[in-house]
């Protein structure tokens, strides 16, 4: 990999969860410790303060595993994915934004917040969810039943239309009822990741 290092022999390198997408903390790297990254698998840098090559998590543990090294488009810059062990921020946070490290699932978490929204104000006049949601929870249940019906029935018949939209119905009303449950989309996450071999 051709790397455009700077006049000091250093490199900026984003460092990435592998999973949740988040970004971890920002770091520099020269030639040395990003061979030593490749050959050790955790992620080394070479600190700027300590003027010497660092590996992350060699004191506190917190190492950062390493799955993907990626260049940038001019090559000065790195994108680097891992899979961190413990918090990466010195100070103790998941990221060195003083963020948590959880996984967002883009527009779906924003669905997620509308529909808890929509049930926290019980404008049963206005919102559709909020009016299911009065209904009680066997109706949302039931709800689920009839779009995953008409799911199958579309994906059956071949229509790729038809079997877009019921699909995005099934995925609407499930969310409700994860909601209505008590449960929000990681909760599947963390069931299905346990899974894994
Ligand atoms: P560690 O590499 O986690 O064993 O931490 C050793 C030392 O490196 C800490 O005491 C900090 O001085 C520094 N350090 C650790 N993590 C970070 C970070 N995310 N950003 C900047 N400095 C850090
Ligand atoms: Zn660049
Ligand atoms: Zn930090
Ligand atoms: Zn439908």
């Amino acid at each position: 990999m051709t790397i455009k290092y700077d006049s000091n022999g250093l490199v900026p390198a984003i460092i990435q969860d592998a999973t949740t997408k988040n970004v971890l903390m920002l770091g520099y790297m020269n030639a040395e410790s990003y061979q030593k990254t490749l050959e050790t698998k955790k992620v080394t840098f070479f600190s700027r303060s300590k003027q010497r090559l660092w590996t992350k998590g060699e004191e506190s543990g917190n190492f950062l595993n390493l799955v993907d090294i990626k260049n940038d488009c001019d090559n000065d810059s790195l994108l680097i994915q891992v899979n961190p062990v413990g918090p990466t921020c010195h100070k103790g946070t998941d990221t060195c934004w003083e963020e948590e490290n959880t996984s967002n699932y883009g527009f779906f978490s924003t669905l997620e917040d509308v529909i808890a929204e929509r049930v926290a104000n019980k404008d049963t006049k206005k919102s559709y969810v909020a009016s299911l949601f009065s209904k009680g929870i066997n109706k949302v249940a039931q709800k689920v039943g009839e779009e995953a019906v008409e799911t199958v029935i579309e994906a059956m018949d071949n229509n790729d239309e038809l079997f877009l939209y019921e699909s995005a119905d099934l995925m609407f009303h499930y969310l409700m009822l994860l909601q209505a449950k008590g449960f929000t989309l990681k909760d599947i996450e963390k069931e299905l990741m346990g899974r894994q071999k």
